[in-house]
């Protein structure tokens, strides 16, 4: 496995993967890396003849209070957890390397950004979006991989590989979770012992929500409301939305008759947390998987 620091090199080496007419399978991580991310790099390593992970911290998808200079890194351990699953390039570029003094282009995919996290984070998907279409560029992929857990970044990400004429598939893999059911992410690390129980709440939210509609019940704001109750059940937990939407426009919808994704995010003590679960129409919920 080849740590690459140049956007340069990283290109130079992608010309020569596909001129030899082999498959990049792409997995854009910001680090600190745990099972949910190695089970991205697995499916890219299944799929693809050469496996690039990115390991880079966005500044421009931080808003201005949030964790940016907190946010966890552990290069040396995610290095030795990506060369034992088979990575073959890590692409981990400074913050100067990625954005030199002067850029002023962005990408920002209008309407869907404004929604769920986009409205709570102002600015948050035009940073996702922006850095992942420099990654786009810089390694032409064939497949790019992301986790079921942002549900609303993959509804932002297909709409920018669609309008902007992306030649790369996007494969969405499901989320990973710890054996209660907490989903897997980097942010856990923040949360104490009592906060780690507390986080429970969204899980607990989301089965609920799962197990009413299993027994037919397909109005989205009863659905929803029973949700918000079982956030309001745990004291620790601000709730920040608790949303049934269509899962590509994210807009709100009446009835999941027609599928839905349902959409959480609550802070436990000063650690914002997300989780969700895709309802597959009235009576046929597939929910949260309760460990991986
Ligand atoms: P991050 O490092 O948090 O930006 O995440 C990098 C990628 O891993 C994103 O596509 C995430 O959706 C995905 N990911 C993070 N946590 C999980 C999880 N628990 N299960 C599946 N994918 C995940």
């Amino acid at each position: 496995m080849r740590v690459i620091r140049t956007i340069a090199e990283m290109q130079a080496i992608c010309r020569t993967v596909h001129r030899e007419d082999k498959t990049i399978g792409l997995v854009p991580t910001m680090g600190a890396l745990h099972a949910g991310h190695l089970s991205l790099v697995r499916s890219a390593r299944s799929q693809n003849d050469a496996v690039v992970v990115s390991i880079f911290v966005n500044p421009k998808q931080f808003g201005p209070n949030e964790d940016f200079g907190k946010y966890p890194r552990n290069f040396e351990q995610d290095c030795a957890m990506l060369d034992q699953t088979g990575v073959d390039f890590v692409f981990a570029p400074s913050a100067e390397e990625m954005y030199p003094e002067g850029g002023t282009t962005y990408v920002h995919v209008e309407g869907v950004s404004e929604k769920l996290d986009g409205r709570s984070r102002p600015g948050h998907f035009k940073g996702v979006t922006t850095v992942v279409a420099k990654l786009f560029h810089i390694i032409p992929a064939d497949h790019a991989y992301f986790g079921q857990k942002d549900a609303a970044q993959v509804a932002v990400l297909r709409k920018m590989v669609r309008d902007q004429n992306f030649d790369i598939e996007l494969v969405v893999c499901p989320i990973v979770r710890e054996k209660d059911g907490l989903a897997m992410s980097s942010r856990n690390a923040y949360l104490n012992e009592a906060e780690r129980k507390q986080a429970l709440v969204l899980h607990r939210a989301l089965l609920r929500i799962q197990t009413l509609a299993d027994t037919g019940e397909s109005n989205a704001a009863t659905l929803a409301q029973v949700g918000r109750e079982v956030i309001a059940e745990e004291p620790a937990a601000k709730l920040d939305y608790l949303e049934i939407v269509d899962s590509d426009t994210l807009d709100p919808i009446a009835d999941i008759g027609k599928g839905a994704l349902v959409a959480v995010a609550a802070s436990i003590g000063s650690t914002r947390l997300i989780d969700n679960l895709v309802l597959h129409g009235a009576g046929s919920a597939r929910g949260p998987q309760t460990s991986n």
